[in-house]
């Protein structure tokens, strides 16, 4: 890559570089479209960013984003909070609600059990899934993590430590082949595994 003859520059293309995706290519292109615009267009973005690392939250109840303590799905009335669907990131809350296709409530893991990553248990959202587990008196729990190793791993060990609390735990129907992620199947096929959903422990033997 060439020296850009501006520090500043130089700055903001190694902020956008530092982002996933962003190579240092697109992170100049980025830089030099911002030179263009307005005092007032970088006043906005500028500001949206710092309201956004200042002010979002993640809900209390299912650690999904939003602007409250809790989220607007929780606190839904229409919407059946005996029925968790279990997912790994909030990009996969987005993608399941795309489909239309499922009217209970979440829980966000924040991550899947990965040993090779030094990622846990202890380091995800196990802790509270468990708890509402035990005040809310959940009916089902659904397994939407991705078809990996790791997300196998995950429902395996949640499925050990859930199984005497809820009468039902289901795992989304293998539309989706091992390996795709969930936020990047089509609505569609995401929407047709969550009403095929099949129990648990059929699939696991
Ligand atoms: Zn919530």
């Amino acid at each position: 890559m060439q020296e850009i003859s501006s520090k500043r520059i130089q700055n903001v293309v190694d902020h956008f570089a530092s982002l996933p995706s962003v190579g240092r290519k697109t992170a100049l292109r980025l830089a030099l479209h911002l030179l263009k615009k307005s005092g007032q267009q970088i006043d906005d973005f500028a500001e949206a960013l710092k309201a956004m690392a200042a002010e979002v939250k993640f809900c209390k109840n299912c650690h999904n984003i939003s602007d409250h303590a809790i989220c607007s799905i929780c606190n839904n009335a229409g919407r059946n909070a005996q029925q968790i669907c279990v997912v790994e990131n909030i990009q996969d809350v987005m993608a399941m609600e795309a489909t239309q296709q499922f009217s209970g409530v979440y829980h966000v893991l924040g991550g899947i059990i990965s040993p090779m990553d030094g990622i846990g248990p202890d380091e995800l959202n196990v802790a509270t899934l468990l708890q509402r587990v035990q005040e809310e008196s959940t009916q089902e729990i659904i397994f939407a993590l991705n078809s990996s190793l790791e997300g196998e791993t995950t429902q395996f060990f949640l499925h050990r430590k859930l199984k005497d609390s809820v009468h039902k735990i289901t795992t989304l129907a293998r539309g989706i082949s091992f390996g795709d992620q969930l936020e990047y199947t089509d609505e569609i096929t995401l929407g047709r595994s969550i009403l095929n959903r099949q129990l648990f422990e059929n699939q696991s033997n």
